[in-house]
């Protein structure tokens, strides 16, 4: 079954770094992993003991999904309050960070349509530490670009965190990670999430607000950690449409008749672990706007559950439509079925993630 997972696993190496590495003051980070975090700090130890400077880092950006997704209110002044259960999944960019000495920030990506100068939000995460820390040397930053682009899984915002991490480790700024999630929500509103990673309950104002004034709000104080997810295959499947999270805020209506997803249920079911339960509770409130507009993502929740998925849903406003399943042998088919569709462009078959904390 492995080798049908999206070949993105081809990436997952063992981390732990090789004589050869070190010598050159390259170290190979899964990032924020227990164990290979801590042999990393033993590596970059017996780097500086020997007066070495890290020069190279390689970070994985894992996506995220929302399993739950509530506006609460529309508060007068414009903002959106809302409820979301975040989901880290194992699908990711890879970010090969290295050190310059010319003083420059400078990327390239595999994607010719997104920006690599200061529109990037890789560039804007190396300058900000670059300017706060008053950094001489630069980076580059290699970004294979994987998640799929403006499609509710806060590919941006991911590799920013990345960006903050290992930038973290390789100037030896000494940040924790409340420290690098302070620094994110500048970025973004998602980046505190992308730093903590995990299963979250996300409360307050959402993505679509200005950094500043989620951090004036506290977006970072209101996430709380829940207890891990089941673990199990999750089909990501975005179709070849683009569509606005501005659109999907503006367009939707809050009133007696809007079915709110039951977040504080889903909650309840993800303590119990039963993904039955969990399925059960699932809900998007920005469906109710994303699915009269484009009848194509209820088409791939449509197909994901004829398929066998225990419950298929958009993530954030969408358009990408993720399904959970119990079955890893089901995931496969409805993967392959997926791909042979044609209903999305982009197929992956990957599965939650949850780091041990
Ligand atoms: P969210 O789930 O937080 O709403 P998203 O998946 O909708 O995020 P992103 O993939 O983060 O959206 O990208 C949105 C826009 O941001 C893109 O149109 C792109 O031009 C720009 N952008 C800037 N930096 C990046 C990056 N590193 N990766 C992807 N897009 C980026």
């Amino acid at each position: 079954m492995a080798t049908a997972y999206h070949n993105l696993s081809d990436y997952d190496f063992n981390s732990v770094p090789n004589a050869e590495e070190m010598k050159f003051g390259i170290v190979v980070s899964e990032w924020n992993d227990k164990i290979t975090g801590a042999l990393l700090d033993g590596a970059i130890n017996t780097l500086k003991k020997h007066g070495g400077i890290m020069k190279e880092i390689s970070v994985k950006a894992l996506a995220k999904v929302n399993l739950g997704l509530d506006v609460v209110r529309k508060r007068p002044d414009g903002y959106h309050e809302v409820r979301m259960i975040m989901q880290t999944i194992h699908l990711f960019d890879r970010l090969e960070i290295t050190r310059n000495q010319s003083g420059r920030i400078t990327m390239s990506t595999n994607l010719a349509f997104l920006p690599t100068n200061e529109n990037n939000l890789v560039y804007k995460a190396a300058a900000l530490l670059k300017e706060e820390f008053d950094i001489g040397d630069g980076i580059d930053v290699k970004l294979h670009k994987h998640i799929p682009v403006a499609a509710g899984m806060a590919g941006g915002s991911t590799d920013a965190a990345a960006v903050l991490y290992g930038m973290n480790r390789i100037f030896d700024l000494g940040l924790s990670k409340e420290d690098l999630m302070t620094r994110g929500v500048k970025l973004g509103a998602d980046v505190p999430y992308c730093i903590m990673r995990g299963t979250v309950l996300s409360e307050g104002i959402g993505e679509i607000l200005t950094p500043v004034a989620a951090l004036a709000e506290g977006i970072g104080e209101k996430l709380s950690a829940l207890p891990p997810m089941v673990k199990c295959p999750v089909l990501i499947a975005k179709p070849q449409i683009g569509v606005s999270t501005k659109f999907v805020y503006e367009n939707l209506k809050l009133d007696a008749d809007t079915v709110h997803p039951d977040i504080d249920g889903l909650i309840g079911a993800i303590r119990a672990k039963n993904l039955e339960q969990i399925a059960g509770h699932m809900g998007n409130v920005l469906e109710t706007v994303t699915i009269p507009n484009y009848p194509v993502i209820a088409e791939i929740k449509e197909h994901m559950m004829e398929h066998g998925a225990a419950h298929a849903m958009m993530s954030g406003s969408g358009p990408t439509v993720f399904g959970l399943f119990a079955n890893g042998d089901t995931a496969v088919a409805a993967y392959e079925a997926m791909r042979e569709s044609n209903l999305a462009k982009q197929v992956y078959l990957t599965s939650i993630y949850n780091n041990a904390r």
